[in-house]
Protein backbone atom coordinates (compact mmCIF):
# COMPACT_ATOMS: atom_id res chain seq x y z
CA UNK A 1 0.00 0.00 0.00
CA UNK A 2 2.69 2.51 1.43
CA UNK A 3 4.67 3.24 -1.72
CA UNK A 4 6.97 6.35 -1.18
CA UNK A 5 8.18 8.07 2.66
CA UNK A 6 10.10 10.79 2.05
CA UNK A 7 12.32 12.33 4.91
CA UNK A 8 15.23 13.89 4.13
CA UNK A 9 15.18 11.94 1.07
CA UNK A 10 12.73 8.84 -0.20
CA UNK A 11 12.57 6.26 2.42
CA UNK A 12 10.43 3.16 1.52
CA UNK A 13 7.43 0.92 2.90
CA UNK A 14 10.50 -1.63 4.79
CA UNK A 15 11.57 1.58 6.30
CA UNK A 16 8.02 2.52 7.34
CA UNK A 17 7.96 -0.97 8.95
CA UNK A 18 11.76 -1.27 10.29
CA UNK A 19 10.78 2.15 12.07
CA UNK A 20 7.18 0.33 13.82
CA UNK A 21 9.00 -2.70 14.42
CA UNK A 22 11.54 -1.11 16.76
CA UNK A 23 9.24 0.92 18.49
CA UNK A 24 7.36 -2.31 19.08
CA UNK A 25 10.37 -4.00 20.35
CA UNK A 26 11.29 -1.03 22.60
CA UNK A 27 7.73 -0.31 23.65
CA UNK A 28 7.04 -2.07 27.15
CA UNK A 29 3.47 -2.46 28.23
CA UNK A 30 4.06 -0.94 31.23
CA UNK A 31 5.54 2.17 29.71
CA UNK A 32 4.07 5.57 30.46
CA UNK A 33 3.66 7.54 27.62
CA UNK A 34 2.30 10.55 26.23
CA UNK A 35 0.45 11.66 22.91
CA UNK A 36 0.93 15.34 21.53
CA UNK A 37 -0.10 17.37 18.49
CA UNK A 38 -0.22 20.98 16.89
CA UNK A 39 -1.42 23.78 18.89
CA UNK A 40 -5.05 24.12 18.29
CA UNK A 41 -5.59 20.80 16.67
CA UNK A 42 -7.67 20.65 13.91
CA UNK A 43 -9.62 17.36 13.77
CA UNK A 44 -6.95 15.38 12.11
CA UNK A 45 -4.62 15.79 14.59
CA UNK A 46 -7.45 15.20 17.52
CA UNK A 47 -8.68 12.05 15.61
CA UNK A 48 -5.25 10.74 15.04
CA UNK A 49 -3.65 11.38 18.58
CA UNK A 50 -6.88 9.64 19.94
CA UNK A 51 -7.38 6.87 17.76
CA UNK A 52 -3.69 5.94 19.12
CA UNK A 53 -4.35 6.74 22.75
CA UNK A 54 -7.54 3.97 22.91
CA UNK A 55 -5.20 1.55 21.20
CA UNK A 56 -2.40 1.73 23.71
CA UNK A 57 -4.71 1.95 26.53
CA UNK A 58 -6.01 -1.26 24.98
CA UNK A 59 -3.03 -2.12 25.12
CA UNK A 60 -2.59 -1.88 28.94
CA UNK A 61 0.00 1.13 28.20
CA UNK A 62 -0.48 4.38 31.24
CA UNK A 63 -1.39 6.93 28.02
CA UNK A 64 -2.33 10.25 28.11
CA UNK A 65 -2.91 12.62 25.27
CA UNK A 66 -1.80 16.47 25.65
CA UNK A 67 -3.14 19.46 23.68
CA UNK A 68 -0.65 22.23 23.54
CA UNK A 69 -3.19 24.72 23.70
CA UNK A 70 -7.08 24.54 23.30
CA UNK A 71 -9.52 22.94 20.68
CA UNK A 72 -12.66 24.05 19.03
CA UNK A 73 -16.22 23.17 20.05
CA UNK A 74 -16.68 20.85 17.04
CA UNK A 75 -13.91 17.96 18.15
CA UNK A 76 -16.09 17.91 21.54
CA UNK A 77 -18.32 15.08 20.72
CA UNK A 78 -14.79 12.73 19.86
CA UNK A 79 -14.98 9.26 21.77
CA UNK A 80 -11.85 10.17 24.38
CA UNK A 81 -11.85 13.88 24.36
CA UNK A 82 -12.90 14.51 27.45
CA UNK A 83 -9.63 12.91 28.73
CA UNK A 84 -7.64 15.11 27.23
CA UNK A 85 -5.25 17.59 29.11
CA UNK A 86 -4.99 20.92 27.83
CA UNK A 87 -1.45 22.34 28.39
CA UNK A 88 -2.90 25.89 28.46
CA UNK A 89 -5.04 25.67 31.15
CA UNK A 90 -4.04 22.65 33.35
CA UNK A 91 0.05 23.35 33.29
CA UNK A 92 1.14 21.62 36.22
CA UNK A 93 -0.79 18.63 35.40
CA UNK A 94 0.06 18.48 31.75
CA UNK A 95 3.82 18.98 32.97
CA UNK A 96 3.93 16.18 35.36
CA UNK A 97 2.92 13.67 33.12
CA UNK A 98 5.18 15.25 30.36
CA UNK A 99 8.32 14.86 32.95
CA UNK A 100 7.15 11.08 34.00
CA UNK A 101 6.79 10.22 30.19
CA UNK A 102 9.30 7.24 28.91
CA UNK A 103 7.72 8.32 25.38
CA UNK A 104 6.64 10.90 23.65
CA UNK A 105 4.40 10.07 20.40
CA UNK A 106 4.05 13.54 18.45
CA UNK A 107 1.72 13.63 16.00
CA UNK A 108 0.48 15.86 12.82
CA UNK A 109 3.32 17.98 13.13
CA UNK A 110 7.27 17.73 12.81
CA UNK A 111 8.64 20.36 14.27
CA UNK A 112 8.49 21.35 18.53
CA UNK A 113 8.02 24.81 17.42
CA UNK A 114 4.28 23.79 16.34
CA UNK A 115 3.52 23.22 20.05
CA UNK A 116 3.66 27.24 21.54
CA UNK A 117 4.38 26.90 25.08
CA UNK A 118 5.11 22.93 25.30
CA UNK A 119 8.16 23.35 22.90
CA UNK A 120 10.92 24.08 25.56
CA UNK A 121 9.53 21.33 27.51
CA UNK A 122 9.53 18.80 24.43
CA UNK A 123 13.23 19.55 23.24
CA UNK A 124 14.28 19.64 26.89
CA UNK A 125 12.63 15.82 27.80
CA UNK A 126 15.18 12.64 27.43
CA UNK A 127 12.69 10.56 26.88
CA UNK A 128 12.12 8.48 23.39
CA UNK A 129 10.23 10.62 20.61
CA UNK A 130 8.15 9.60 18.03
CA UNK A 131 6.94 11.34 15.01
CA UNK A 132 3.77 10.35 12.98
CA UNK A 133 3.05 13.12 10.53
CA UNK A 134 2.51 14.03 6.84
CA UNK A 135 4.08 17.26 6.61
CA UNK A 136 7.10 18.64 4.82
CA UNK A 137 10.59 18.86 6.24
CA UNK A 138 10.86 17.27 9.63
CA UNK A 139 13.11 18.35 12.26
CA UNK A 140 14.98 14.51 12.14
CA UNK A 141 17.34 15.67 14.80
CA UNK A 142 14.38 16.03 17.45
CA UNK A 143 12.98 12.40 16.77
CA UNK A 144 14.33 9.35 18.23
CA UNK A 145 11.56 7.08 15.64
CA UNK A 146 10.76 9.11 12.78
CA UNK A 147 7.47 8.49 10.33
CA UNK A 148 6.65 11.39 7.81
CA UNK A 149 5.30 10.67 4.96
CA UNK A 150 4.27 13.42 2.75
CA UNK A 151 2.66 11.44 0.76
CA UNK A 152 -0.26 10.44 3.58
CA UNK A 153 -3.86 12.13 3.11
CA UNK A 154 -3.62 12.69 6.88
CA UNK A 155 -2.11 11.70 10.19
CA UNK A 156 -4.99 9.36 10.88
CA UNK A 157 -4.20 7.59 7.97
CA UNK A 158 -0.78 6.88 8.95
CA UNK A 159 -1.99 5.72 12.32
CA UNK A 160 -4.60 3.36 10.99
CA UNK A 161 -0.75 2.25 8.40
CA UNK A 162 0.81 1.84 11.86
CA UNK A 163 -1.78 -0.02 13.97
CA UNK A 164 -2.29 -2.47 10.92
CA UNK A 165 1.05 -2.95 9.97
CA UNK A 166 2.40 -3.70 14.43
CA UNK A 167 -0.60 -6.99 13.30
CA UNK A 168 -2.87 -5.51 15.83
CA UNK A 169 -5.92 -4.51 13.81
CA UNK A 170 -8.39 -6.48 15.94
CA UNK A 171 -8.07 -4.09 18.24
CA UNK A 172 -9.51 -0.99 16.23
CA UNK A 173 -12.94 -0.48 16.90
CA UNK A 174 -15.89 1.89 16.64
CA UNK A 175 -14.15 4.32 18.65
CA UNK A 176 -10.87 4.49 16.67
CA UNK A 177 -12.26 4.31 13.59
CA UNK A 178 -14.52 7.19 14.23
CA UNK A 179 -11.51 8.98 15.25
CA UNK A 180 -9.55 7.68 12.03
CA UNK A 181 -12.25 8.86 9.90
CA UNK A 182 -12.54 12.51 11.51
CA UNK A 183 -9.06 13.03 10.94
CA UNK A 184 -9.17 11.71 7.17
CA UNK A 185 -12.27 13.57 6.20
CA UNK A 186 -10.79 16.35 7.43
CA UNK A 187 -7.71 16.81 6.03
CA UNK A 188 -8.98 15.18 2.56
CA UNK A 189 -11.94 18.71 2.41
CA UNK A 190 -14.31 15.29 2.84
CA UNK A 191 -12.65 13.19 0.39
CA UNK A 192 -11.86 15.77 -2.32
CA UNK A 193 -8.68 17.17 -2.40
CA UNK A 194 -5.66 15.11 -4.27
CA UNK A 195 -4.16 14.01 -1.37
CA UNK A 196 -7.02 11.71 -1.60
CA UNK A 197 -5.65 8.02 -2.73
CA UNK A 198 -7.12 4.81 -3.44
CA UNK A 199 -5.41 3.72 -0.19
CA UNK A 200 -7.67 6.20 1.35
CA UNK A 201 -10.77 5.03 -0.24
CA UNK A 202 -9.76 1.59 0.55
CA UNK A 203 -9.08 2.48 3.96
CA UNK A 204 -12.36 4.28 4.77
CA UNK A 205 -14.67 1.24 3.38
CA UNK A 206 -12.84 -0.68 6.08
CA UNK A 207 -13.69 1.91 8.64
CA UNK A 208 -17.27 1.90 8.06
CA UNK A 209 -17.32 -1.54 8.25
CA UNK A 210 -17.03 -0.93 12.67
CA UNK A 211 -19.99 0.59 12.25
CA UNK A 212 -19.31 4.12 12.44
CA UNK A 213 -21.86 7.03 11.99
CA UNK A 214 -20.11 8.48 9.37
CA UNK A 215 -23.12 11.57 8.15
CA UNK A 216 -23.15 12.21 11.73
CA UNK A 217 -19.28 12.33 11.73
CA UNK A 218 -19.58 14.88 9.45
CA UNK A 219 -21.95 16.67 10.43
CA UNK A 220 -20.97 17.11 14.15
CA UNK A 221 -17.84 18.27 12.21
CA UNK A 222 -19.01 20.80 9.53
CA UNK A 223 -22.50 21.94 10.87
CA UNK A 224 -21.49 22.47 14.68
CA UNK A 225 -21.25 26.19 15.04
CA UNK A 226 -22.79 28.70 16.42
CA UNK A 227 -25.16 31.84 14.10
CA UNK A 228 -22.35 34.61 15.04
CA UNK A 229 -19.97 32.44 12.94
CA UNK A 230 -21.95 32.38 9.68
CA UNK A 231 -22.77 36.38 10.03
CA UNK A 232 -19.24 36.54 10.76
CA UNK A 233 -17.88 35.09 7.40
CA UNK A 234 -20.63 37.14 5.60
CA UNK A 235 -18.99 40.36 7.38
CA UNK A 236 -15.46 39.28 6.13
CA UNK A 237 -16.50 37.96 2.67
CA UNK A 238 -18.23 41.41 1.84
CA UNK A 239 -15.70 43.87 3.54
CA UNK A 240 -12.37 42.22 4.11
CA UNK A 241 -11.95 39.95 0.81
CA UNK A 242 -9.48 41.53 -1.53
CA UNK A 243 -8.88 39.74 -4.69
CA UNK A 244 -5.75 40.48 -6.47
CA UNK A 245 -6.88 38.77 -10.50
CA UNK A 246 -3.00 39.80 -11.19
CA UNK A 247 -1.62 37.29 -9.25
CA UNK A 248 -4.73 35.00 -9.49
CA UNK A 249 -4.75 35.22 -5.65
CA UNK A 250 -7.26 36.42 -2.95
CA UNK A 251 -6.49 37.61 0.44
CA UNK A 252 -8.45 38.01 4.02
CA UNK A 253 -7.22 40.18 6.47
CA UNK A 254 -9.37 39.77 9.62
CA UNK A 255 -8.22 43.14 12.28
CA UNK A 256 -9.23 42.30 15.88
CA UNK A 257 -12.18 44.60 16.10
CA UNK A 258 -13.65 42.15 13.67
CA UNK A 259 -12.88 39.31 16.48
CA UNK A 260 -14.61 40.59 19.21
CA UNK A 261 -17.60 41.89 17.53
CA UNK A 262 -19.04 38.92 16.74
CA UNK A 263 -17.00 36.86 19.62
CA UNK A 264 -15.34 34.71 17.70
CA UNK A 265 -13.65 31.65 19.36
CA UNK A 266 -11.39 28.79 18.25
CA UNK A 267 -12.47 26.94 15.25
CA UNK A 268 -14.80 29.70 14.56
CA UNK A 269 -12.54 30.77 11.34
CA UNK A 270 -11.77 26.97 10.28
CA UNK A 271 -12.33 26.96 6.39
CA UNK A 272 -12.45 30.41 5.67
CA UNK A 273 -9.43 30.68 3.46
CA UNK A 274 -11.13 28.08 1.24
CA UNK A 275 -14.08 30.50 0.09
CA UNK A 276 -11.61 32.42 -2.03
CA UNK A 277 -10.77 29.05 -4.23
CA UNK A 278 -13.87 29.04 -5.38
CA UNK A 279 -13.69 32.16 -7.76
CA UNK A 280 -13.00 31.35 -10.91
CA UNK A 281 -9.39 32.01 -11.88
CA UNK A 282 -7.82 32.11 -8.05
CA UNK A 283 -5.43 29.67 -7.53
CA UNK A 284 -3.82 30.85 -4.09
CA UNK A 285 -5.94 32.31 -1.15
CA UNK A 286 -4.48 33.89 1.96
CA UNK A 287 -6.07 34.30 5.27
CA UNK A 288 -4.54 36.48 7.97
CA UNK A 289 -6.02 36.74 11.03
CA UNK A 290 -4.84 39.29 14.41
CA UNK A 291 -4.65 37.08 17.15
CA UNK A 292 -3.78 38.55 20.29
CA UNK A 293 0.16 37.78 20.47
CA UNK A 294 0.97 37.99 16.95
CA UNK A 295 -0.80 37.94 13.30
CA UNK A 296 -1.43 34.21 11.95
CA UNK A 297 -1.60 33.33 8.36
CA UNK A 298 -3.68 30.76 6.31
CA UNK A 299 -2.43 29.94 2.47
CA UNK A 300 -4.43 27.28 0.66
CA UNK A 301 -3.78 26.57 -3.48
CA UNK A 302 -5.61 24.83 -5.95
CA UNK A 303 -2.82 23.16 -8.11
CA UNK A 304 0.71 24.73 -8.61
CA UNK A 305 1.42 27.28 -5.95
CA UNK A 306 3.94 26.05 -3.49
CA UNK A 307 2.07 27.30 -0.31
CA UNK A 308 4.46 25.37 2.56
CA UNK A 309 7.85 26.78 0.31
CA UNK A 310 5.74 30.56 0.50
CA UNK A 311 5.24 30.05 3.86
CA UNK A 312 8.78 28.80 4.85
CA UNK A 313 10.00 31.43 2.86
CA UNK A 314 8.27 34.43 4.18
CA UNK A 315 6.10 33.86 7.64
CA UNK A 316 8.10 31.64 9.72
CA UNK A 317 5.73 28.79 8.66
CA UNK A 318 5.67 25.37 6.37
CA UNK A 319 2.63 23.03 5.69
CA UNK A 320 2.01 21.24 2.95
CA UNK A 321 2.06 22.14 -0.86
CA UNK A 322 -1.32 22.89 -1.10
CA UNK A 323 -1.91 24.17 2.13
CA UNK A 324 0.27 25.87 4.72
CA UNK A 325 0.50 28.62 7.76
CA UNK A 326 2.78 30.89 8.82
CA UNK A 327 3.25 33.50 11.52
CA UNK A 328 4.45 37.19 12.36
CA UNK A 329 4.53 39.30 14.89
CA UNK A 330 4.23 42.60 12.99
CA UNK A 331 1.14 44.65 12.47
CA UNK A 332 -1.80 43.25 10.10
CA UNK A 333 -0.92 46.05 7.50
CA UNK A 334 2.53 45.40 7.40
CA UNK A 335 1.92 41.66 7.12
CA UNK A 336 -0.69 42.48 3.95
CA UNK A 337 2.03 45.31 2.43
CA UNK A 338 4.56 41.89 3.17
CA UNK A 339 2.45 39.68 1.61
CA UNK A 340 1.89 41.79 -1.63
CA UNK A 341 5.57 42.02 -2.07
CA UNK A 342 6.17 38.31 -1.26
CA UNK A 343 3.83 37.48 -3.65
CA UNK A 344 5.64 39.44 -6.25
CA UNK A 345 8.96 38.11 -5.93
CA UNK A 346 7.59 34.76 -5.37
CA UNK A 347 6.03 34.70 -8.89
CA UNK A 348 9.10 35.94 -10.28
CA UNK A 349 11.20 33.47 -9.06
CA UNK A 350 8.64 30.72 -9.57
CA UNK A 351 8.27 31.97 -13.21
CA UNK A 352 12.19 31.75 -13.63
CA UNK A 353 12.81 28.78 -12.62
CA UNK A 354 9.72 27.63 -15.31
P1 LIG B 1 -4.00 26.02 8.93
O1 LIG B 1 -4.02 27.08 7.89
O2 LIG B 1 -5.22 25.14 8.86
O3 LIG B 1 -3.71 26.55 10.30
O4 LIG B 1 -2.76 25.10 8.59
C1 LIG B 1 -2.59 24.53 7.33
C2 LIG B 1 -1.43 23.57 7.36
O5 LIG B 1 -0.21 24.26 7.60
C3 LIG B 1 -1.56 22.56 8.50
O6 LIG B 1 -1.17 21.33 8.02
C4 LIG B 1 -0.65 23.08 9.57
O7 LIG B 1 -0.10 22.05 10.32
C5 LIG B 1 0.40 23.86 8.81
N1 LIG B 1 0.76 25.09 9.54
C6 LIG B 1 -0.08 26.05 9.97
N2 LIG B 1 0.57 27.03 10.62
C7 LIG B 1 1.88 26.69 10.61
C8 LIG B 1 3.07 27.29 11.14
O8 LIG B 1 3.07 28.37 11.75
N3 LIG B 1 4.23 26.60 10.92
C9 LIG B 1 4.28 25.42 10.25
N4 LIG B 1 5.46 24.82 10.07
N5 LIG B 1 3.18 24.84 9.75
C10 LIG B 1 2.00 25.44 9.92
MN1 LIG C 1 -2.95 16.58 9.25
Amino acid sequence: MLTQIPRKKDVHLHLFMKEIIAVQEDLKPEDRMVITMHQKPDPDAMGSALALYHYYKKLGNPVVVISPTNWADFLKWMPGVEEVVDFESSTSIAKEYLFDAQWIFCLDHNHFSRTRHMESILFSLNCKKVLIDHHREPDTASFDYGISDITKSSTAEMVYDYIVMTGKKGLIDTEIATCLYAGVMSDTGSFRFSSTTPSVHYMVAELLGYGIDHARIHSRILDNFQENRLRFIGHVLTHRLEVLYEYNTAIISIPKSDILRYHIKTGDTEGLVNYPLSIQGIEMAALLIDRDEERKWSFRSKETFDCNTFARKYFRGGGHYNASGGRSTDSLEENVNQFKKALKEFNALTINQK
